[in-house]
């Protein structure tokens, strides 16, 4: 295999192998296919990643057959450019650029003016008829290659600069004469060589493979690979390295470089961006060694800038480099991000490659794009990352706005908000009855704060992890949600809250962002989230091109009504719980809970009755004549219990049980392990009253809103952390029974169904003979992450991180599923299901279901259906569309 592609000139471009950006690197690659395309790039050529590996593996040495073929590829320039390299009367000069298959900060930066030595300046001067430049490009040579080469501190060059600069009076480098710029070369030599202990290298060849070895040897710098580890480049790519013919943007004031985006990366219009700056070189307009110019007349304009834009200073090089532009659109069909020079007066193209964009321009390019021709719907669909549309969902903070950040904690769930401190969640929710927008800043939330965080505009807590209860609700919610801010301290008693030195009181204002995790003071201005237009084409195609069904996770008609606004085709997981929590119920809840016997459970459980048939006939009403899953109570009694002295009296008075009772009984019901104790369907075991309250509710509601609307709901009564079969045959029982009464009593009925949970490994296992019993498996896949890993979700926040650093983990297992492991659990739960119940219906209603990667894999593995929380039903509808392309 060739090691050695020429670009450029009369190159022969056709070898497939060069356009392939494994072989070539992307820069190499684009270099040589700008080149076959006949766009003007300086001769050049680029030596394989292969060789990179090759030379990595076998030692520092390199073979004779590479340094053949760069002579010859050597040769090729030279003849396109007709200069000698090391020629001392009119020398070629070169850069060495460094380019692996995807842009890698960390790799060596690149070198140029290559091939000047005291000899070949003096021909540089003669030739060009320019000293100045001739010596410009000397200083500007030692400079890079002692830094980037020899790894010298560039520190002390630039302090030299500095300090001629300084004697001169000088205030910019521009001002600088040919004699300053040689006096200062001779000072670099001399500088290099005390540093080196020997001379700077004069040997142009020399030279050249200096910067080949430090392109090479960069792959396995510490920055490198630091970088690959961190976004999960495998060691064994290699980069490629490019030799290119120097072009000079520093020929004077006919000559300039720069850099452009063929549409705005902000916002994805249709307008050349970018800057440039005459009579300069290389990354000089990045490093802000001088204030770039506008590129087009009305971006000058529009900022009110004086010096001229390219536009109007150079137009000749500008309507070409336009003309560029949209060749290169109309070639790669995306917008590019493009490096570029003049040299007086003549245009040469550096590089382009895919531009960056943000959430908002990758949507607009995407829908832009297939408007123009440019790509198919499906190329759309793939464009747009799904998570980025989470910043599009929400309100945001105006980026304009001043922000004064008090401190940071965890981006738990996106948007903005801005309101008033309060500090519970009943105050949380008479303000807001009055009208006040309020944050509820918590140590962290339980579900006795539910009511408050619905109150709220959004919640910060300062302690707990992405899936503490706050943020896990906060998203359910779309609720901006800070969490883990361990820098808040709260006193309840006074009132008060502590941030860092900054004391802040009850009824203070403010703001939030989930997007970042920063807690600012005062009320910062947002704008509107824009769901018509762009969003919604590319939903359209979305579901066009989708297999799996995408539901929600909701459970009050306010999440249902927006889900089904997001798109959700029914619901995935409505936890029944949270219903319990209302102000009006909390104290049935509790006289049932510490009744002492059935009959006194009954007693409550039918205050609780026609409440819980309010609930379901208002979700059915939002999701009528779609499946919603409910399951049935799952969390631990313990959760429900009074709290504190002034709760039991409270419940004494309304039950008329003595109070040392009452305590004695919640005694009894105190749980070590909640999570593993008495919740699930063991509460359905051993209170089947419970279930058979919820049952009835549910279908009573279905018959009515059936009768009353002429469609019904399809109710799916999911029975919660089932490990054996017969768990569910008993409760599935239960169900059915009830179904049958109610059924009669209405002289009605509806479809349903009754499956279970998949959220304990044995479940997973067990899953064959389960499914003789349940008609449909949804994978809890919260609990089922939390019982496989032996992790616990709500203490887990403090060790995770260092987890994930460690590389232990790849991402935190319960934002993204741990598909090696628990992934096997359900493929395999999937599978044995199926394998019994052929039509069995599979979901996944954890957190995951809202997380592109894992539902990359539910699409793998065949589920029917994802579901995610209200704001992430897009996220999922477009990551199963990009699954199933
Ligand atoms: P990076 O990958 O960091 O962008 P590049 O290899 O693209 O590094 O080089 C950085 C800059 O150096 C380019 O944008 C261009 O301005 C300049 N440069 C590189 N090669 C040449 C060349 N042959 N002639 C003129 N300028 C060059
Ligand atoms: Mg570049
Ligand atoms: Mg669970």
């Amino acid at each position: 295999n060739k090691t050695v592609y020429t670009f450029g000139g009369a190159a022969d471009h056709s070898d497939p192998r060069q356009a392939d950006k494994t072989v070539t690197g992307g820069k190499g690659a684009n270099l040589a296919e700008m080149a076959r395309i006949g766009l003007p790039v300086p001769p050049g050529f680029t030596i394989t990643t292969e060789e990179c590996v090759r030379y990595l593996q076998e030692g520092a040495d390199f073979s004779d057959d590479l340094r053949g073929q760069v002579a010859e590829a050597l040769k090729h320039i030279e003849a396109t450019v007709g200069k000698k390299f090391g020629d001392a009367s009119d020398p070629l000069l070169v850069s060495v650029r460094s380019g692996a298959r995807v842009s890698m900060p960390g790799m060596m930066d690149t070198v140029l003016n290559l091939g000047l030595n005291d000899e070949t300046v003096q021909g540089l001067a003669s030739a060009s008829g320019d000293e100045r430049f001739a010596w410009d490009s000397y200083r500007r040579f030692i400079q890079m290659y002692s830094d980037v080469v020899l790894g010298l501190d560039h520190g002390l060059f630039e302090e030299a600069l500095e300090i001629t600069k300084e004697d001169n009076d000088y205030y910019a480098d521009t001002e600088m004469t040919a004699d300053d710029w040689k006096t200062l070369v001779a000072e670099y030599k001399s500088l290099a060589e005390e540093e080196l202990g020997h001379p700077f290298p004069q040997d142009v060849h020399e030279q050249l493979w200096g910067a080949i070895k430090a392109v090479f040897d960069s792959w396995d710098s510490d920055r490198a690979k630091v970088y690959r580890r961190l976004n999960d480049i495998p060691a064994d790519w290699g980069t490629a390295v490019n030799v290119q013919a120097m072009v000079f943007g520093n020929m004077g004031d006919t000559s300039a470089t720069g850099v452009a985006f063929t549409r705005d990366p902000a916002t994805g219009e249709k307008a050349y961006y970018g800057e440039y700056l005459i009579n300069a070189q290389g990354e000089d307009v990045v490093a802000g060694i001088r204030t770039p110019q506008y590129l087009t007349k009305a971006a000058r304009e529009a900022a009110n800038a004086k010096p001229l834009s390219m536009e109007e200073a150079m137009p000749e090089p500008y309507a070409e480099l336009a003309h560029v532009f949209d060749l290169l659109e109309k070639h790669y069909k995306d917008m590019q991000d493009i490096e570029f020079t003049v040299q007086q007066g003549k245009l040469w193209m550096l590089q382009t490659r895919s531009g960056k964009r943000t959430a908002k321009a990758a949507l607009k390019l995407a829908v832009d794009m297939v408007g123009e021709g440019l790509i198919d719907e499906k190329t759309a669909i793939r464009r747009v990352d799904p998570m980025a549309l989470d910043q599009l969902l929400h309100p945001t903070l105006d980026p304009e706005a001043k922000r004064d950040v008090l401190t940071s904690g965890l981006p738990a769930s996106p948007g903005a908000a801005s309101g008033k401190i309060v500090l519970d969640a009943d105050t949380a929710e008479n303000w807001a009855q009055r009208g006040e927008k309020v944050i509820l800043v918590r140590v962290e939330t339980s579900p006795e704060d539910i009511h408050g965080m619905h109150a709220a505009q959004g919640i910060l807590t300062a302690r707990g992890g992405m899936t503490s209860h706050a943020a896990v609700v906060a998203r359910g919610m779309g609720r901006p949600c800070v969490s883990g801010a361990s820098q808040v301290s709260i006193d309840r008693q006074a009132k008060t809250l502590l941030i860092g030195n900054r004391e802040l009181k009850e009824g203070d204002t403010i703001t939030l962002d989930g997007g970042n995790g920063q807690v600012m003071a005062g009320e910062v201005p947002t704008i509107e989230p824009e769901l018509a237009g762009d969003f919604a084409r590319l939903m359209e195609w979305a579901d066009k091109h989708r297999r799996m069904r995408v539901r929600t996770n909701a459970e009050t008609p306010h999440d249902c009504r927006m889900a089904r606004q997001f798109g959700a085709e029914g619901i995935g997981l409505c936890r029944t719980e949270h219903m319990f929590f209302d102000a009006g119920r909390i104290s049935a809840v509790r006289e049932m809970i510490l009744a002492d016997d059935e009959r006194g459970r009954r007693v409550a459980l039918e205050k609780l009755l026609p409440e819980q048939r309010k609930d379901f006939r208002e979700i059915f009403e939002v999701m009528v004549g779609l499946p919603c899953t409910i399951r049935l109570l799952d969390p631990p009694l313990h959760e429900f219990l009074p709290h504190g002295h002034a709760e039991f009296e409270e419940l004494a008075n309304a039950t008329g049980v003595g109070i040392d009772h009452l305590k004695r009984r919640a005694g009894e019901l105190h749980e070590f392990n909640p999570m593993l104790g008495h919740r699930g369907c063991r509460l359905g075991i051993t209170f089947p009253e419970i279930y058979e309250m919820q049952a009835r509710a549910i279908f009573e509601a279905a018959c009515e809103v059936a009768r009353e609307s002429g469609e019904a709901p399809v109710p799916e009564i999911m029975i919660p952390l089932v490990a054996t079969k017969r768990e569910l045959e008993l409760l599935k029982a239960l169900v059915d029974r009830v179904a049958k009464q109610v059924f009669e009593e209405q002289g009605a009925s509806v479809e349903y169904l009754v499956g279970t949970m998949i959220e304990l490994p044995r479940a997973a296992l067990m899953a064959g003979e389960i499914a003789e019993e349940g008609a449909f498996f949804s994978f809890g896949t919260n609990d089922l992450t939390q019982t496989t890993l032996g992790v616990s979700r709500d203490d887990s926040a403090r060790f995770l991180a260092p987890y994930v650093d460690k590389g232990i983990f790849p991402r935190d297992p319960f934002v993204s599923l741990d598909i090696d492991g628990v992934g096997q659990l359900v493929e395999l739960a999937a599978e044995r299901g199926r394998a019994t119940r052929p039509d069995i219906k599979l979901g996944i209603c954890g957190e995951h279901g809202g997380d592109p990667a894992s539902i990359d894999f539910c699409e793998k593995v065949g589920l029917d259906y994802v579901s995610a929380s209200p704001y992430r039903v897009p996220i999922a509808r477009l990551a199963a569309a990009q699954a199933s392309l």
